[in-house]
């Protein structure tokens, strides 16, 4: 019987591939059968990645904030690797500062990596998955579009942008054979979450009693929730948001 989780034969492009959830969610997809791309600025963390999830794995250097050539990128890439299955929209940045204090131009950068770069993006790939009539665009989004966290403001409005743009491009894209859903990780054990939480015992102490589950993610608990949306046991969802968070999201 076929497994309907199994990856084999999907090409799968994940940005920010190199390390933190999107190298976990490149391990997990590969794990079951799946062919990923991984993309970032750091050359020689990409060439790590890869050696160590193995011969299924390949890197392309991109930076996301050059929107000018996203269609070029997407491009070269069907053109090296053939058909994108799927697209998973990982790459984004952080910023922990007062709102007062952060300027016009610290705010555009972080919605031109976490939101313009997202849409530009999916918008190329879902031109071809289109003349294909099948596709997966899988979105990042996170527990501050759930709830309100101080001192992110440019990345909570980047975030709730993402869960309106996956129910957006879920209601234009499905019926053309396209499913786009999207996952809310809660708090993982990365580079991201580290710096936001290591120099703020409060801050950690706060999420963690607000977690059910009373402790930080692994990674590859959100690879595991993008394979199943990525597969075709997920074959019938589209435009969700799954938060993957130790019941942090409903925590009192
Ligand atoms: P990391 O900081 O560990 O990794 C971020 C990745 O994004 C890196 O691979 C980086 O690669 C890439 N990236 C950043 N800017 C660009 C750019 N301009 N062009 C290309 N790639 C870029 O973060 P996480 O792994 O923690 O986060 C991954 C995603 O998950 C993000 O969207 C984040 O918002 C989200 N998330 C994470 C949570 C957590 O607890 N960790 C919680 C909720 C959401 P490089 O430096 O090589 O460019």
């Amino acid at each position: 019987m076929h497994n309907k989780f199994d990856l084999t034969g999907k090409k799968i492009l994940i940005t920010g591939g190199g390390k933190g959830l999107g190298f976990a969610i490149a391990g997990t997809m590969v794990q079951h059968g799946g062919e990923v791309i991984i993309t970032g600025r750091n050359e020689q963390q990409l060439k790590e990645a890869c050696e160590t999830i193995g011969a299924l794995c390949t890197y392309h250097v991109f930076d996301l904030t050059d929107n000018q050539s996203i269609p070029a990128f997407v491009e070269v890439i069907e053109q090296i690797h053939g058909p994108v299955d799927v697209l998973v929209n990982n790459a984004g940045i952080n910023m922990k500062k007062d709102m007062m204090d952060v300027t016009d131009e610290e705010f555009e950068s972080v919605i031109k990596t976490n939101q313009s770069a997202v849409f530009s993006l999916s918008r190329e790939f879902a031109k071809k998955m289109v003349q294909r009539k099948s596709g997966v665009i899988l979105l990042i989004s996170s527990m501050a579009s759930q709830y309100g966290i101080p001192k992110v403001i440019a990345y909570t409005a980047s975030k709730s942008a993402i869960e309106g743009m996956t129910r957006a491009m879920a209601v234009e894209l499905s019926p053309l054979g396209i499913r786009v859903n999207c996952i809310a990780p809660g708090f993982i054990e990365t580079d991201m979450s580290s710096k936001a939480l290591n120099g703020d015992p409060e801050r950690k102490q706060k999420v963690l009693s607000r977690t059910p589950m009373a402790k930080l993610g692994k990674p590859e608990d959100i690879g595991y929730a993008a394979v199943f949306l990525s597969s075709d046991a997920a074959n019938y969802i589209t435009g969700i948001v799954l938060p993957v968070d130790g019941g942090n999201a409903i925590g009192f």
